[in-house]
């Protein structure tokens, strides 16, 4: 989601003339866009705000902003604490990134902008001013904003605010753009896209969005995240089976197989019935791709209730995992519970949770050994050695041999050696 803003903020700032630079010494203006869901991630803004310091010593004309949900969480202390930065944004303020930049320019200025309410005006220009929006082949695209659902260790309903739909024109809209400048493949993104439309003028789903995007929009591939696993309709399950467009593969998180620590994360579904969903979706599609986010060491996280979680990750036997140590954040209610587990205990299960899903992985993963797969050619690939590189529908990483005209094509290839994160293949066709 911080990369869509990201990239929006890119366009913003393009239309103002700017053009994006690695360097950061040669920049006229720093965009850091930030993350505030794990103590890990906030840190690591603290370190490079710091380093940032003599970046802004050595050229003063320099402006930088700091948007994103530490942004929102620390507002005015960000500019007093680091009394080289220029511009605070909001989560909701970054749309008027362009004319705050400009204030800070002329007025010499040091801004905090949090609006309550999305900012409107810079978003409207974005759409106005461009008959397509370069973009590459895979094209993030948010629909909707902020959580309700408050997971008592989440900060994201604090920082993000409650949920708000962006209207389903604008999405379509979005995407034709993102199409006529050459995007193939669309990731909507939401805290909790399945429950998409509430509040909206118009009555609509997730999945009437889905059925108008692969009717309206002429993209090839689709994909979503994040999903909850309380709001996984059977209508959505359906749409893996039905839509050619949709990818085969759900990102699920399901944090723990205990369902006294999901009660008291509050997710509101138990094991079973998380187990019964996943049940339900591979039969209606057998080759879907899975993966899901999990944590160790929740306060109260007993031995047990750990074995319960390594049992679930047995029985399911993801595709790939993103698996997390429980920390406290600020707001987050989890803080203030009692019996919380040492940092030890989380780091070694953390490892063992791990070494499990390794092991499942490079095996789901040199199963695919032997057979064809679609990909579709993301660019070149970072082994370098003239390979490039694409996902299948699964979002399997494929590296392989093929001149660089197939990028945004999908070609069939075949599968000829697999790893922990990616696998390797030779070109069959390039037509799929
Ligand atoms: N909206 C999504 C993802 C939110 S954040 C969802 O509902 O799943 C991404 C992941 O970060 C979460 O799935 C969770 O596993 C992890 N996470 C969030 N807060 C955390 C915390 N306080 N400590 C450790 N991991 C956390
Ligand atoms: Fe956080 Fe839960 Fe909302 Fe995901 S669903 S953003 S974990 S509160």
């Amino acid at each position: 989601m911080n990369e869509y803003d990201s990239l929006r903020v890119q366009r913003m700032l393009g239309l103002q003339g700017y053009l994006p630079t690695s360097d950061l010494n040669a920049a006229d203006v720093i965009f850091l866009n930030t993350c505030s869901v794990r103590e890990k991630a906030e840190q690591k803004v603290h370190s490079f705000l710091g380093r940032l310091r003599r970046v802004k010593a050595r050229n003063p004309q320099l402006k930088i902003i700091v948007a994103g949900c530490v942004a929102q969480q620390l507002g005015k202390k960000l500019l007093e604490r680091f009394d080289y930065l220029d511009v605070v944004l909001g989560t909701r303020g970054v749309n008027s990134v362009a004319e705050l930049l400009e204030q800070a320019q002329n007025e010499n200025r040091r801004i905090a902008h949090l609006p309550d309410q999305e900012d409107e005006a810079g978003r409207q220009q974005l759409f106005q001013q461009s008959p397509s929006i370069e973009c590459d082949v895979v094209a993030p695209v948010t629909i909707m904003q902020g959580c309700n659902n408050f997971c008592t260790y989440c900060i994201v309903p604090h920082v993000r605010g409650r949920e708000r739909s962006r209207p389903v024109d604008e999405i379509i809209r979005e995407i034709q753009l993102l199409a006529a400048g050459g995007a193939r493949e669309i990731l909507l993104l939401g805290q909790n896209v399945n429950s998409y439309g509430k509040g909206l003028d118009e009555k609509t789903s997730f999945v009437d969005l889905l059925h108008r995007i692969e009717n309206e929009t002429g993209i090839s591939r689709l994909r979503f995240t994040t999903s909850h696993p309380k709001d996984l309709s059977n209508e959505l399950i359906a749409c893996f089976a039905d839509m050619s467009i949709l990818c085969k593969y759900l990102h699920l998180p399901v944090q723990s197989g205990s369902d006294r620590i999901l009660r008291r994360m509050n997710r509101g579904y138990a094991a079973s019935r998380y187990r019964e969903r996943i049940d339900k979706l591979r039969q209606f599609c057998p080759e879907v791709g899975l993966s899901s986010d999990v944590m160790v060491g929740f306060p109260g996280e007993t031995e047990e209730e750990f074995e319960d979680t390594m049992q679930l990750l047995d029985d399911i036997q993801f595709d790939n995992l993103f698996s997390f140590r429980y920390s406290d954040r600020p707001y987050a209610a989890s803080s203030g519970f009692p019996d919380k587990v040492t940092d030890e205990v989380k780091a070694r299960r953390l490892a063992e949770l791990q070494g499990l899903q390794a092991a499942i992985t490079l095996r789901k993963n040199q199963n695919e050994v032997g057979s064809v797969r679609k990909v579709l050619v993301e660019g070149p690939s970072r082994n370098g050695e003239g390979q490039i590189t694409g996902r299948t529908q699964q979002n399997r990483i494929v590296n392989f041999t093929a001149p660089k005209q197939l990028f945004g094509q999908i070609v069939r290839v075949k599968i000829v050696a697999a790893f922990t994160h990616s696998l390797k293949g030779e070109l069959v066709s390039e037509f799929s």
